[in-house]
């Protein structure tokens, strides 16, 4: 007896010495260590945060029913674009794409070097009427009320356009040749499907054009939000989920509500939808590891210790990521049951009733693995299955290409305090129609976001701070100067 009850505690002190043996040595800081940390250019400040002012005064609103489109609106954009950066429009050939989306191609000296990709978007969504006075400053009056620039499209994503602008002006200016061609990329209607940005991207497939890598929106750095963390954390998209609509239907013989048969079609309907949501999909922690990977090390040692030892914890830290929405859709397909048809009067039956089951997909998922699944959970062959709407979850971007060791330097030369890691983008961004014109996609915008800020995509008073603005200038100046410089490696 004894003998067992001294191998039980050898044991148990042997798991413990693993246990914190691993905490403390599986995460390594590898984040980009800064030698030299930014020399910020030189800006205007009150130029800078006019011009921009002015964009977010122009509507440039996407609405679903593309008919309502404001071609005013567009146009005076296109000018205000025109008129505040004269070298990028001397220096820069233009085409333009659908009328309204536009590319900017400044050429380099090097052929052998292949050319780079910034996008971003001109569009912003509507300001829901319901809620418009519940603004604290009018959602286009661009305002500029203590450090703050308030403005429908001051996150989302006129910050991106008009940062990009301003670094391509200030490049301009210096004289130099760059070495590898740089292209911006502008779409204008990216919040109703990217019809320009497709347009654009045909485009670069005919003139036959691989980018060496392509940054556009997608994550921001985050402050409060990832759980764990108390530094502010960069998050760099390397994929981005897909999506597919499903409709369920199922067929009824109709008739009086008064002799119904034991199941109606929205009955059958009912259960095939409780089958999907009570059969998720497998959750898997692959963009988590790579997180873990990049920020785990600074993490206090009660989170670090499970997250070195999945082996024997991965099934606890699954179900905790599983118990919020948020960080449950990085970890598996998404099944959201959205629109529901029965039939049209209280009394009658049903001849046919119909679902939409909105999936997002997880890279390594597709809409034809999915449509498998469903068959097998529904189970039952007279619920139809028809695909109405998809897009595949994209590739995963690589980390050591050069284009995301750029990002994630002139992140971390401009706020060292800043930690960057690769991560999945939950939403669908305009580079998606990109997938056949670069393996390096990287989904990242430069602005500033917690908890608070963060509902305001999309949502009410949308904002940024002078500082953010001038920030995301002073980073896509650094990334578009190395880029053009050609060096395979940051400064
Ligand atoms: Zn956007």
């Amino acid at each position: 007896m004894k003998k067992i009850l001294l191998s039980v505690a050898i044991l148990i002190v042997v798991l413990v010495v693993i246990l914190f043996y691993r905490a403390n040595s599986v995460f390594k800081n590898n984040q980009y260590q800064v030698t030299e940390s930014l020399t910020p250019i030189t800006l205007d400040e009150s130029a800078v945060i006019d011009r921009f002012s002015q964009a977010l005064q122009i509507p440039t609103i996407s609405y679903d029913d593309t008919s309502q489109l404001d071609h005013a609106a567009f146009q005076a954009f296109h000018q205000h674009l025109a008129q505040s950066f004269p070298l990028v429009h001397a220096k820069t050939r233009l085409t333009k794409f659908n009328y309204y989306s536009m590319v900017y191609h400044l050429k380099g000296q090097n052929p052998q070097l292949k050319p780079a990709l910034f996008m971003g978007h001109m569009d912003v969504v509507p300001v829901d009427e319901q809620t418009k006075d519940q603004w604290l400053q009018p959602p286009f009056s661009g305002k500029v009320v203590d450090g703050v620039i308030w403005g429908r499209g001051a996150i989302d994503d006129k910050v991106s356009v008009l940062a990009l602008m301003e670094s391509m002006e200030w490049f301009l200016t210096q004289d130099i040749v760059p070495q590898r061609d740089i292209y911006f990329a502008f779409g204008h209607d990216e919040e109703v499907g990217g019809e320009g940005a497709k347009a654009i991207a045909k485009y670069f497939v005919e003139q036959n054009i691989q980018f060496e890598f392509i940054l556009d929106e997608g994550g921001v750095i985050t402050d409060g939000i990832i759980p764990g963390t108390t530094q502010p954390i960069a998050l760099v998209g390397v994929a981005e989920k897909g999506f597919v609509n499903f409709r369920l239907t199922v067929e009824g013989e109709g008739g009086h509500s008064s002799q119904p048969p034991a199941h109606t079609a929205a009955g059958i309907l009912a259960s095939a939808i409780v089958n999907v949501e009570n059969n998720p999909f497998d959750a898997r922690l692959e963009f988590f590891d790579l997180m873990f990977d990049n920020i785990a090390y600074s993490m206090p040692l009660s989170k670090r210790l499970p997250l070195a030892n999945l082996w024997m914890f991965e099934p606890l830290v699954l179900s905790t990521l599983l118990t919020s929405p948020s960080s449950a859709a990085s970890t598996r397909t998404t099944t959201a049951v959205t629109m529901l048809q029965g039939s049209t009067k209280s009394n009658v039956l049903p001849t046919i009733a119909t679902a939409v089951v909105n999936l997002r997909i997880l890279p390594g998922d597709t809409v034809s693995s999915i449509q498998a699944h469903l068959e097998r959970v529904i189970d039952d062959p007279r619920v139809t299955l028809s695909i109405e709407l998809a897009s595949e979850a994209s590739a995963v971007s690589p980390t050591d290409n050069i284009g995301f060791k750029l990002i994630e330097s002139s992140i971390r030369r401009l706020n060292d305090n800043v930690l960057v890691t690769p991560y999945l983008v939950l939403g669908a961004t305009d580079s998606r129609h990109f997938q056949h014109l670069s393996n390096n996609i990287y989904r990242f915008m430069m602005v500033s976001l917690d908890p608070t800020t963060l509902k305001q995509f999309h949502g009410l008073n949308e904002q940024i701070t002078v500082p953010d603005y001038l920030n995301a200038i002073q980073f896509y100046y650094t990334m578009l100067a190395q880029t053009a410089s050609g060096n395979q490696a940051p400064k």
